[in-house]
């Protein structure tokens, strides 16, 4: 089938109007539920096949996030898709007033490759469970993960309902060609604007889940051994091929030396060898290249051996960097953390502040003021104090960037609404109708409007 064909069936088959039933869409959610648990082993394979992700981080940051997006969604779809009834002004009287959330329509979901399943099936699970048709066009990039995605839900789903388009980049170009109701991309900045632009030619919203440079900030007031370890864990899970990673390391020059020692001493307890089966490999020769030429020689602190044969780079840290140098350029997505030490924290908030606002911030502190300083002063898309990457496991908190980060957000009821249109209702009683607002026009209707309004 080409896409013209599936666009046109979904259309067609959203105006039957069968995805507003909410016994419709548990029907399918139930199903997807229990198909993803059914062969959650070719899914392992698949992903494992890709870039060497082990079935550990599979489960924990990929199929737990969607069964338990899917578990959300059925328990709490009832309660979304109610109208909402709010206050009517005196203007309005007798009247009621209702938002009803209703589905789109024929909405487009872009995966990005570094978490296959979750970013292309969670938001999918969002559009359906909001009542729509959906097209999902996971990354070729990470293409077993892509075919057992197209495969599973292609031979379980109807068309006209959901289906997977397989493809890159020359046939999203011709995805892009077609008019959707909504259109969720994962990705970066670059290709972000292409979506963007083609969203426009249809007048199309859009959700625009993007990169960027997250920083993390340790301060000397930081608990300084649990934010080694977390930093850690969060830099180096998904050989750091993680959108909201810290990308880069701003420690307080007086606990320098310290924290890399300790930085150094988890990343030997975590055993990232490279024959270890619970680290990621880098998912293909473009990014390895690209990620070793961002290893500067004589900054390596820890790590910065390769194999390329396996794709596998080592857990690196690179100290003494400076703004200028080449991996403070670019996004990294990938295992190599550049540390950059600083003496005011003030300084270091308003050298951020220059830069696009990032995907997600991080700071480790038990200072209080800090703390104030850099919520209220940095803009990011979203972060952590005292953590790194865990807010978006976090249902109750909206996930998106900002600036150059991305547009809109998703996650639990987040995403729901990122999938909705919020309709607007007002019913008006036919009795009580006063004549003040209809011509003739006089001073006095004049004066009392103005009282009451
Ligand atoms: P990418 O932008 O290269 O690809 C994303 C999708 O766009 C893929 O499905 C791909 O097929 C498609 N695509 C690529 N080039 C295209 C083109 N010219 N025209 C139309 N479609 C095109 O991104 P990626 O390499 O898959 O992912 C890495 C980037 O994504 C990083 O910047 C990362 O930070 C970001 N990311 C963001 C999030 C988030 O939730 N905000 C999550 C993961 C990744």
């Amino acid at each position: 089938m080409n896409i013209q064909e599936i666009v046109s069936l979904q259309n067609a088959f959203f105006k039957t109007q069968q995805t507003k039933s909410i016994k419709f869409r548990k029907m399918y959610l139930e199903k997807l539920r229990d198909i993803i648990i059914k062969n959650e082993n070719l899914l392992y394979e698949a992903i494992h096949l890709d870039f060497g992700k082990s079935k550990f981080d599979t489960f924990t940051t990929e199929i737990s996030f969607v069964l338990n997006d899917i578990n959300y969604y059925l328990k709490n779809l009832n309660s979304f898709s109610k109208p909402k009834k709010v206050r009517t002004n005196l203007a309005n009287q007798i009247g009621t007033s209702k938002i009803h959330p209703e589905p789109l329509g024929c909405v487009l979901v872009i995966g990005a490759w570094n978490y296959p399943y979750q970013l292309s099936l969670s938001p999918m699970i969002a559009a359906l469970a909001a009542g729509n048709c959906c097209i999902l066009k996971p990354s070729e990039i990470a293409e077993n993960t892509m075919k057992v995605m197209a495969k599973l839900i292609n031979e379980n789903f109807p068309p006209e309902y959901l289906y997977v388009y397989e493809g890159g980049i020359e046939e999203t170009t011709a995805i892009l060609k077609q008019k959707f109701d909504k259109i969720f991309f994962t990705g970066s900045t670059k290709v972000g604007k292409i979506v963007y632009k083609a969203a426009a030619e249809h007048l199309t919203p859009v959700v625009l889940e993007l990169g960027g440079k997250s920083p993390v900030i340790v301060t000397k007031e930081a608990d300084l051994d649990i934010a080694a370890k977390r930093i850690v864990w969060g830099k180096f899970i998904n050989a750091g091929q993680t959108c909201v990673a810290p990308d880069y390391l701003l420690v307080e020059e007086s606990v320098q030396e310290q924290f890399l020692e300790m930085l150094r001493k988890y990343i030997i307890e975590f055993k990232y060898q490279p024959d270890s089966e619970h680290y990621t490999r880098i998912i293909n020769r473009n990014n390895f290249n690209r990620l070793i030429k961002l290893i500067q020689k004589d900054k390596i602190y820890f790590g910065g051996t390769f194999n390329e044969e396996e794709l596998y780079i080592e857990p690196t840290l690179l100290n003494s960097v400076d703004w200028e140098d080449d991996v403070m350029q670019e996004e990294i997505f990938g295992p190599v953390l550049p540390v950059i030490s600083y003496t005011s924290f003030n300084k270091v908030l308003n050298t951020i502040l220059e830069l696009e606002k990032p995907l997600a911030a991080y700071l480790f502190t038990r200072n209080t003021e800090e703390k104030e300083a850099f919520t209220s002063k940095l803009s990011f898309g979203g972060g952590c104090i005292n953590d790194v990457i865990m807010h978006l496991g976090n249902d109750h908190l909206p996930f998106g960037g900002v600036g150059t980060s991305g547009i809109g957000n998703y996650h639990g009821k987040f995403g729901f609404e990122a999938f909705s249109h919020q309709k607007s209702i007002l019913e008006k009683a036919t009795w009580g109708e006063p004549n003040i607002k209809y011509p003739p026009y006089s001073e006095k209707k004049l004066n009392w409007i103005r009282k009451l309004l």
